[in-house]
């Protein structure tokens, strides 16, 4: 029997969203479909409604943070029944059988289904995931604020587990948005000494109360060079061209510039800034589904949450637009 899903999709490039309506077809074994209460808005929306990364298929309706009840599931879904609070994010299938999904890293399946490309999002009354990106929220989270934690969180947990930051080191995040607000907290929590660089002067009181101690101007290079050598790990969730050989001069012995925001320029780097103090820069995807578990337990343990505003979802636009300015503190979330 045909079904009705009801979203908000965007047309053509850098279109307004308009409502849409579309038939999801049949349950697929090992999905489950969510009735959705609310979805953050990720700058990667703002990036694909735009083309920007070239991978666009339209229609398709945004949203990739999402938080519903489970109201229908596959015959080979596992771990989950229907009425379960859950949240979904940017992934929403991986292959489940080549070598990254086997060996526990499925954020690098290359098979994998990305909740908005190719298929519909968040902006909706439904969705469908597979299973394994299909997370039970704890009960000490905030279901309205938990929505962030399911793109943007999981992508600044994932480099400060994965690459075995310290509680001793210290650390920087760049850009104060969505990611940023939320890598501040947890590095705080890690036991780390945060310094958060930033190009809003306005951010500075707002990124010391998320649990910076020292704020810098992001694109001021005088600032940065005068902390030279310092720190140990510094996380770029800025999606601009900044001043790169700068903040590699800012990391210490051993230290790593990891790229999560999405720099669509080249980053020009000397081979020589990286060998002599042996540093590293480095990328990454969003977390695996492990690392994504281990993200909701010590959110719950830390009371760590995102700093939301919230818009009606038929409020959409007015929503992007505020994103879009740079408007947002921190994140944006849309309600049912
Ligand atoms: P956001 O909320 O818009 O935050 C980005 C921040 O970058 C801004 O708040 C701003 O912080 C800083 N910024 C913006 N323009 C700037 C400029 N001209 N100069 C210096 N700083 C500037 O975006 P988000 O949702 O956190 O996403 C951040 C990036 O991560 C995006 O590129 C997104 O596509 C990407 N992303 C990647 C992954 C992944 O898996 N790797 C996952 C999710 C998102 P200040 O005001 O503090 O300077
Ligand atoms: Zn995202």
């Amino acid at each position: 029997m045909s079904e009705k899903f009801h979203g908000w999709a965007a047309k053509q490039q850098g279109a307004k969203l308009e409502e849409y309506e579309f038939d999801p077809g049949e349950i697929r074994p090992e999905q489950v479909q969510i009735k959705i209460e609310s979805c953050g808005i990720c700058h990667s929306d703002l990036s694909v409604i735009d083309n920007e990364w070239g991978n666009a298929r339209y229609p398709f309706v945004p949203g990739h943070e999402v938080i519903g009840t489970i109201e229908k599931i596959g015959d080979q879904a596992k771990g989950l029944s229907t009425g379960d609070r859950v949240g979904l994010g940017w992934f929403s299938g991986s292959c489940l059988h080549c070598h990254p999904c086997l060996s526990g890293r499925q954020q690098l399946c290359p098979d994998s289904e990305s909740t908005i490309i190719g298929r519909n999002g968040g902006f909706a009354d439904r969705i469908r995931g597979n299973w394994e990106w299909v997370f039970k929220l704890p009960d000490a989270l905030d279901p309205l604020k938990a929505g962030p934690l399911f793109c943007g969180g999981a992508t600044v947990f994932s480099p400060i587990a994965d690459f075995g930051i310290k509680p001793t080191d210290r650390v920087g995040v760049i850009g104060i948005g969505g990611l940023g607000h939320l890598a501040i907290q947890f590095l705080n929590a890690w036991g780390c000494e945060v310094t958060a660089f930033t190009s809003s002067d306005s951010k500075t009181e707002e990124a010391k109360k998320l649990g910076a101690h020292h704020v810098v101007n992001s694109t001021k290079s005088s600032e940065i060079e005068k902390i030279a050598g310092s720190l140990d790990f510094i996380l770029n969730t800025a999606n601009v061209p900044l001043d790169w050989d700068a903040f590699i001069n800012a990391l210490g012995p051993d230290g790593r510039l990891h790229f999560v925001g999405a720099v669509l320029e080249p980053i020009p780097v000397q081979a020589f800034s990286l060998i002599m103090g042996r540093k590293s820069i480095s990328g990454s995807p969003l977390a695996s589904p492990a690392t994504v578990s281990d993200m909701l337990d010590f959110c719950a343990r830390h009371q760590i949450a995102a700093v939301t505003e919230t818009f009606a979802m038929d409020d959409v636009n007015a929503a992007l637009d505020h994103l879009r300015a740079g408007k947002a503190r921190h994140r944006v979330v849309l309600k049912n």
